[in-house]
């Protein structure tokens, strides 16, 4: 077991926030990237928090992803509109084209709003909150323009990035929020990047080698691995595996036709060259007012179910029956308390890109 590093929520933050505005944002967006990278962790899904720091801010200075960026609108209705994040930092665009479409859902009940070209939006699960906040249902399917990283089911070759799914309901606080927010990969990129590190392992048969052979050697997506070295997915030979056989598969598809060709951002295909141009996700979003719909009190219908669900009996005795959304509304209620756990190769990694800033770094 790799040995961790303790943080307090709000100095992590911070510090995060800090690195960014040294890097060359400005104030405000440099909090909102520490306050989204954070509350990742929070949710306890460090693949997409704090340890994505030193990428990011190298893909800023290499101009692949691009401080102070608006919404660009390329078309509009009152309830659609495809909008393009001109590749800024998926913290700036991602909550305005969530508010964008919280503002048309809230006027007219439903809205769609197709996503193009932002930088890489973190956790998805983060926009299905928001819109959860604002008493929306939501949907979101996203893709990784030129990303690829993950096997169709029968086939070997990478053809999907590993496009996430989520699905936000609004809770009153007396139930548990109700989200489920995952990779269409078995395991999510992020998680053998972790394992790479001597972190977790990934389940065996989340990768598949040329030769058709499944198999948990992060070396499979990374090619050799050299200790505290970068991680390419391009020098790897092997691919992710979807989760649940064709089923997954079938939903890693849509979530390129959706939130890939519906948005005009592009599919996932090879990365040109080897080496990446740019991240960009596409998300193709949909907005729902459950008060606009017949089933009367919604909130109270949903929390009557989610305990019946928990109310099954469990497979091991002594255990308990969750619903989605509720790990990470413990490791977060668990995470604020007791502060942030980093592999502590993440928080040299963060010491190191703050030391090139100039940054402090943390006692
Ligand atoms: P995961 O496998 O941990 O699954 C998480 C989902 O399963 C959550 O909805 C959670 O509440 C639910 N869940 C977990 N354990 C449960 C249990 N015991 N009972 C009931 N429900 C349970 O997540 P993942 O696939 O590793 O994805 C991690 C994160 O990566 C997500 O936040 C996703 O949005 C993000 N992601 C982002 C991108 C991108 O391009 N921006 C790409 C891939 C993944």
């Amino acid at each position: 077991m790799p040995s961790t590093h303790v943080v307090a929520a709000r100095r992590l933050e911070d510090f995060v926030s800090a690195i960014f505005a040294a890097a060359g944002c400005s104030r405000d967006e440099a909090a909102q990237i520490g306050h989204f990278l954070l509350s990742a962790n929070l949710a306890g899904h460090d693949s997409h928090g704090v340890i994505r720091t030193p990428r990011y801010v190298q893909w800023l200075h290499e101009g692949k992803v691009l401080a102070g960026q608006k919404l660009t609108v390329v078309n509009e209705g009152p309830v659609t509109a495809t909008v393009d994040g001109n590749y800024g930092f998926g913290q700036t665009i991602g909550p305005l084209a969530v508010d964008l479409g919280i503002a048309k859902a809230r006027a007219s009940g439903l809205a769609a709003i197709a996503l193009r070209h932002s930088g890489h939006l973190g956790r998805i699960g983060d926009w299905g909150e928001r819109a959860a906040a604002a008493g929306l249902v939501s949907l979101h399917f996203v893709n990784v323009e030129s990303g690829e990283l993950v096997a169709p089911f029968g086939g070997v070759d990478r053809r999907f990035s590993t496009n996430p799914i989520c699905i936000g309901v609004p809770s009153d606080g007396t139930a548990p929020m109700l989200l489920l927010d995952l990779a269409t990969s078995l395991v999510a990129e992020g998680k053998v990047l972790v394992a790479s590190n001597g972190g977790k392992p990934v389940p065996e048969g989340s990768l598949v080698r040329p030769d058709g052979r499944f198999s948990n050697d992060p070396a499979d997506l990374y090619g050799p691995l050299r200790p505290a070295a970068p991680r390419d997915p391009a020098m790897g030979e092997g691919a992710l595996v979807a989760f649940g056989l064709h089923k997954g598969s079938g939903l890693a598809f849509m979530c390129e036709i959706l939130g890939g060709v519906l948005s005009g951002g592009g599919t996932s295909g090879p990365i040109p060259g080897g080496k990446r141009a740019r991240i960009s996700n596409g998300m193709f979003s949909v907005y729902v007012d459950p008060a606009k719909f017949g089933g009367g009190d919604f909130i109270g219908g949903a929390r009557e179910y989610a305990n019946y669900v928990k109310a099954s009996r469990p497979v091991t005795p002594g255990a308990e029956v969750l619903v989605p959304g509720e790990p990470e509304a413990r490791t977060r209620a668990d995470r604020l308390a007791n502060g942030v756990p980093l592999q502590e190769e993440t928080w040299v990694a963060l010491g190191n890109t703050a030391r090139t800033l100039g940054v402090a770094v943390p006692e």
